[in-house]
């Protein structure tokens, strides 16, 4: 089947009990026993499993292509759970473009879980071969990675990893399964961010992992998702679940206009540099031609000449721009990123990262046209 037909079907069944056409949210936190003590819809606790999560899962599942998906509260509470794999003692070796959040889960938490981590530039298969001589439990790859639009080969990294028996993560959440599917290119894990463009309209937090093939890591994360419990609520599984009908139409939108933005800010002698792996002239595109379809995202970053003050100014005279953090929605977004990602951020002073949303191109261009100034 057609990923726009997943989209719509996958998850997505009539309620048995009254004929509903969208799944009632299952509020309840318990479930009731059989007489034998057998539980006869499979639930007996929210935290270990609610009939709107399995939704969920399944219909996510369904569009990576995975055996089975493990939502979870937050794409940081996914990535986390993930990270669990590589315990007792393991080593991650992981993109060093990569969401802020996931560097300081590496470097402040796992270290007093035992375990160790290296950050190598992923676009280099060289670089990472040479990390993976050390014995490596996870080679974790983000591509298009944050805030740099930096792209990395999935399938030659992953061939990398199988030879040296390391588990390949991916996060997709720049991606979308619609752009971007890792399990074809040898990945065992996939991970979004579903509070980006899986849920889609900035109004729910989530995360999720989706595992390749049953067996005991998808046990393992299953048995993490309910001992630490780091689980969605009902309405937040109910909310993605209904977003990702749209999934499709969304990220292709966002994506064309992305493109067209990123074709204004390029020709512009007012902009220093664009990141965007759509643009001929972007190191990864190539690559990014080869591993992605349909699109080459919705995020993009740009430099402007000058420091933090002049990229701020640029931010504050957007108009229809929100300033503010996150992407995936249907509003695009400008965000002024090394002072979010606070002092230890090595991302430059003058870069502005934009997330597209689904206003009409020329009016998100001449906003920008605005806010670049005289
Ligand atoms: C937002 C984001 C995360 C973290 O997800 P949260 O839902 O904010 O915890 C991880 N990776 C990427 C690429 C992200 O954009």
């Amino acid at each position: 089947m057609k990923i726009e037909t997943l989209a719509v079907h996958a998850g997505r069944e009539p309620d048995p009990a009254t004929g509903a056409l969208r799944e009632p949210i299952h509020l309840s936190t318990t479930f009731e026993r059989n007489a034998d003590g057998s539980y006869p819809h499979g639930h007996y606790y929210t935290r270990a499993g609610n009939p709107n999560r399995s939704s969920l899962e399944r219909a996510i599942a369904a569009l990576e292509g995975g055996a089975d998906a493990v939502a979870f509260a937050s794409g940081s509470a996914a990535t986390l759970a993930a990270f669990s794999l590589a315990a007792p003692g393991g080593r991650v070796v992981c993109s060093s473009d990569c969401y802020h959040g996931t560097a300081k889960q590496l470097r402040e938490l796992l270290p007093k879980w035992g375990l160790g981590a290296e950050f190598v530039d992923t676009t280099d298969p060289g670089a990472v071969a040479r990390a993976l001589e050390s014995p490596t439990a996870m080679l974790w790859i983000e591509t298009p990675s944050n805030p740099l639009l930096r792209v990395s080969d999935i399938a030659a990294l992953a061939a990398l990893a199988l030879a040296r028996g390391a588990l390949v993560a991916c996060d997709n959440t720049f991606a979308s399964p619609i752009l971007q599917q890792p399990f074809t290119l040898g990945a065992d894990l996939v991970m979004h961010s579903t509070t980006k463009y899986l849920g889609g309209h900035s109004d729910v937090l989530g995360g999720v992992l989706v595992v390749r093939e049953r067996g005991s890591m998808l046990d393992r994360l299953r048995e993490f998702q309910a001992t630490a419990g780091g689980v969605p609520s009902p309405f937040d599984c109910w909310l993605v679940l209904r977003s990702l009908a749209t999934l499709p139409l969304r990220v292709r939108a966002q994506s064309a206009n992305a493109a067209a933005v990123a074709q204004f800010l390029s020709q512009d002698r007012r902009v220093e540099r664009v990141y965007y792996p759509g643009l001929v002239d972007h190191t990864g595109h190539a690559l990014a031609a080869r591993q992605m379809s349909g699109g080459f995202g919705a995020v993009l970053s740009f430099q402007v000449p000058g420091g933090a003050n002049e990229a701020m100014l640029v931010a504050a005279r957007a108009k229809i721009f929100t300033r503010a953090t996150s992407l995936g929605g249907v509003e695009s977004l400008v965000e002024h990123r090394a002072s979010m990602e606070g002092p230890l951020s090595r991302t430059p002073q003058n870069l502005l990262r934009v997330a597209i949303g689904l206003e009409a191109a020329s009016d998100l261009i001449a906003d920008l046209d605005v806010a670049l100034g005289a």
